[in-house]
């Protein structure tokens, strides 16, 4: 096929989307995405990145990757299998293991991976997967490719997912092993800020025999008052399998799963997208175990963070503003419509204020928002000058009424 039949083949879909107000697109930045940003040769003030702690430009986690890099170069050369696994590699997983309070931790090159990955090397034909509805696509892909039947219960809904649970039985079991169930929910949920509800999963879990599997990409580093994320204070035994991401607010790259010593060999052994592909630079776990250990640190990062989430509710809900049930950095504002939405974040945009908005299939149908994410780089006056830029918006369009489906 020729390139211009493969576009004449491509065009509709594209047309559909853009007809549709879902036409995605990308921005190159050119400095550090945050708290300010260029964009085009204009500095923008940024509340979209999941740097949520700052770290990412952080001149000790800077030093320390450039150190790694004149030791071990640019990239890592191979798999971790092969050849790829540095002693900074070796020596973050020993950090993230104790931690996190578990046996053991095992870096992926990205979270995407690694949820991909944990999921099909632990059920497969045969087995079930419980998801919560709202999960992030990394998770229900796992789910739907791994073979294992699929089942989605409502979103932070503990009964449901005990009654899809209690549907189940054992007894229809046609796989080698017993039938195997694993339950798996965001930590907190990436479009919507909201907390899983870790107690009555947990002893729902514990009722069933079911694998718990909980994905604290943005949590970890965030919650807790040491920065363990969600996960805090649940043990091995109740969260046995524990994701977090280095990516968000650890400010580096890549992925890791904790837990038992028998969880990372099963991984070692089948998770394709581990065993697959390069290691992450060596330099880039380094960066991450300097960055790790000023999370545990500086608390008062998560404090300033924790002042500015409640500056901002505030300041939205007194405006008349929609905002969702988050106690986290991730406080979108609901608009609904999608090309309204759009508009509010280009007009933002026209202030110098960079906010993505967020559309479907992302988000349900008519339940597009701007996502608002804040950062422990953030100042007090910048969350007044986001506020106001919103009142002047809220004033010339009028405040949006929101009628969730
Ligand atoms: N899980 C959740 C909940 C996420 O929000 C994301 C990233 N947006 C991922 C997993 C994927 O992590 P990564 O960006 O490291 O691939």
């Amino acid at each position: 096929m020729t390139a211009d039949l493969l576009t004449e083949a491509l065009s509709p879909e594209l047309e559909a989307r853009r007809a549709a107000h879902l036409y995605r697109s990308r921005r190159t930045l050119n400095g550090p995405q945050q708290p300010q940003t260029q964009v085009d040769g204009r500095d923008l003030l940024t509340f979209c990145s999941n740097d949520y702690l700052g770290l990412a430009n952080d001149p000790r986690v800077i030093e320390r990757f450039q150190q790694a890099a004149s030791r071990y170069g640019a990239g890592s050369g191979a798999s971790h299998l092969v050849s790829g696994h540095s002693a900074e590699h070796h020596g973050l997983e020993e950090e993230l293991a104790a931690f996190t309070g578990r046996d053991r931790a095992l870096l992926f090159s990205t979270g995407f991976m690694a949820n991909l990955g944990t999921i099909q090397a632990l059920v497969g034909k045969g087995d079930v997967v419980f998801q919560d509805r709202l999960n992030h696509a990394s998770l229900l892909d796992g789910g739907l490719h791994s073979g294992a039947r699929f089942k989605r219960y409502q979103h932070n809904d503990a009964g449901h997912l005990n009654r899809l649970l209690e549907k189940t039985s054992p007894a229809a079991s046609v796989n080698h092993h017993n039938r195997r169930k694993l339950v798996v929910t965001d930590g907190v949920f990436s479009m919507d800020g909201d907390c899983a509800p870790m107690q009555p999963l947990i002893e729902t879990c514990q009722q069933h025999n079911a694998w718990l599997m909980v994905d604290d990409a943005h949590g970890f580093g965030c919650l807790g008052d040491n920065g363990q994320g969600l996960g805090a204070g649940f043990s091995q035994n109740e969260i046995p399998i524990l994701m977090g991401t280095l990516g968000k607010a650890i400010g580096t790259s890549g992925a890791f799963i904790a837990g038992s010593d028998a969880l990372i060999e099963t991984l070692i052994q089948f998770a394709r997208p581990y065993i697959y592909t390069t290691a992450i630079p060596p330099a880039i776990a380094a960066a991450t175990r300097t960055s790790l250990n000023i999370v545990q640190q500086e608390p008062e990062r998560r404090q300033h963070l924790n002042t500015l989430i409640a500056q901002f509710r505030t300041g939205a809900q007194q405006l008349g503003l929609t905002l969702m049930d988050s106690p986290t950095a991730i406080q979108p504002i609901l608009i609904g419509d999608d090309a309204e939405t759009l508009s509010w974040s280009h007009k933002l945009e026209n202030a110098g204020l960079l906010v993505t908005a967020i559309r479907p299939p992302t988000v349900p149908k008519g339940s597009a928002r701007l996502r608002v994410t804040l950062s422990a780089s953030h100042r007090a006056e910048q969350i007044d000058r986001l506020l106001a830029v919103l009142a002047d918006i809220a004033q010339q369009r009028g405040v949006p009424e929101v009628v969730l489906p």
